[in-house]
């Protein structure tokens, strides 16, 4: 998102879509999908300029215990305060933004908090039928 500084009087509002694959996102468990909506008002309050934006992202992710995939909707609060002196005419909020959704991305993602996982001896997704291995073999 590039914002003309010099043409701002003192706030705007600004929305832009960025295809997912063009910030390349992707870990090797989550997949940004779709389109990265962000919404933002941008100030200028005295020396600053002020950013206050919500990022909207879609995912596909790998739950970390039963390898299934899940699809989740994020939203990141980004807020950040740039000192007028200090930027050209022009301002880039890509790279910060990006930053801002790769720090806050959790490494570990579940399908649901009581995910039971897939059984360590036959692989079955314990979600969906469960296993004799506990009764066959006590360890
Ligand atoms: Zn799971
Ligand atoms: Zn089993």
């Amino acid at each position: 998102m590039k914002i003309a500084i010099d043409e701002i009087a003192d706030k705007v509002r600004l929305q832009e879509d960025v295809p997912a694959e063009a910030w390349n996102l992707d870990s090797e468990y989550v997949f940004f999908v779709g389109n990265i909506h962000i919404d933002s008002l941008c100030e200028k309050i005295s020396e600053n300029f002020v950013v206050n934006a919500e990022i909207s992202v879609s995912c596909k992710a790998i739950c970390s215990r039963c390898l299934r995939e899940v699809e989740q909707k994020k939203h990141y609060d980004f807020r950040r305060n740039y000192n007028l002196a200090e930027l050209g005419k022009e301002i880039d909020l890509d790279e910060d933004i990006r930053e801002e959704i790769l720090l806050n991305f959790p490494l570990k993602v579940l399908c649901s908090e009581n995910c039971k996982g897939l059984c360590k001896d036959c692989g079955v997704n314990l979600n969906e039928e469960q296993c004799l291995c506990k009764k066959h073999n006590k360890r």
